[in-house]
């Protein structure tokens, strides 16, 4: 069986933040990421080919917190992370403190696939993408009004209106194709107000995201620093390589009791090499989205 999950961020996401149309833009930004990504398993394409489609188109959309649109660091400017990993191999490549590549996951592939390194970070990485090709655009490309006034908020300590999101919207794809290959990835901008270089869980390897055929692939969403140290990605994959639990036994361990237990808010999707989907979440809501072969196909964002 062939599936795909994506999601676009968790956290504090109510109907009255959403207006009217509960979202409808949210909603179609997860719909077509989700039916591009599928539609590359359908032709016979590559897990990793589904998920870097995806996650490109969501960090082309605006309302989501990675590549244009993402949220704004303490200087103003937008930095961004991003991690893929193949489950066939165990490759992996990440780039964290962007802030010149319109689409970070296209360059953490090319990290894992043109590089002899798995993590590249600021200047340097934005180096390797010159001898890429890869496309660079100025800082203001990925900066919008919506991120500019959340920042302002967070700077001037003010509270964000009840009817505003704050700032969530990491993205994030999982995938198993028809040769039952797994592969992740996950993009952001982290978060609002972060400085000091701070790196959130998105780009590293085993918290943010986390592939192996002999498990399942792992994407993250959530407050980072719990999530590095809860190594989120790496520990479902292990409970169900050692253990032998159901994935979706293993993701309600981590994310409800294990992530409950350190204070740690936020959510996975995950796939496993049967086609299993589990979107686990232990925020009010979650932006997601799962479509597989034998015709499921929903998009949510709040509790179940
Ligand atoms: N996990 C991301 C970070 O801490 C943020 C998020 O998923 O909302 O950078």
């Amino acid at each position: 069986m062939i599936s795909i999950a994506i999601h676009g961020g968790a956290g504090v996401i109510s109907r009255d933040q959403l207006g009217p149309d509960d979202g409808a833009a949210y909603r179609a930004g997860l719909a077509e990421a989700l039916d591009a990504g599928y539609a590359v398993l359908e032709a016979g394409g590559s897990s990793l080919d589904a998920v870097t489609t995806a996650v490109r188109l969501l960090e082309d959309n605006p309302l989501f917190n990675a590549g244009k649109g993402a949220v704004l660091a303490h200087d103003g400017y937008a930095e961004l992370d991003a991690s893929i990993m193949d489950g066939r191999n165990l490759s992996a490549g990440a780039v964290t403190g962007l802030r010149h590549v319109k689409n970070p996951i296209d360059l953490a592939r090319r990290v894992m696939e043109q590089s002899p390194h798995v993590f590249l970070s600021g200047s340097g990485a934005e180096e390797f993408a010159l001898t890429q090709g890869i496309t660079l655009v100025p800082n203001e490309y990925f900066v919008t009004p919506t991120r500019k006034r959340q920042l302002q908020r967070v700077l001037q300590g003010q509270t964000q209106p009840k009817n505003e999101l704050s700032g969530l919207g990491t993205v994030g794809a999982v995938a198993v194709d028809k040769s039952g290959n797994v592969a992740a990835a996950t993009s952001t901008g982290g978060m609002t107000n972060k400085r000091w270089g701070r790196i959130g869980d998105a780009p590293v390897i085993g918290a943010g995201t986390y592939a192996n055929n002999a498990s399942c692939a792992v994407s993250s969403t959530g407050h980072g620093e719990y999530f590095i140290r809860s190594v989120v990605a790496y520990d479902i994959c292990a409970l169900v390589e050692y253990r032998g639990w159901s994935l979706e036994r293993a993701a309600k361990s981590v994310v409800h009791e294990k992530l409950v237990q350190r204070g740690g808010e936020g959510g996975v999707i995950a796939v496993d090499p049967k086609g299993n989907v589990v979107m686990e979440f232990n925020s009010p809501g979650m932006f997601r989205g799962m479509r597989d072969s034998s015709g499921q196909r929903q998009i949510a964002i709040y509790e179940k």
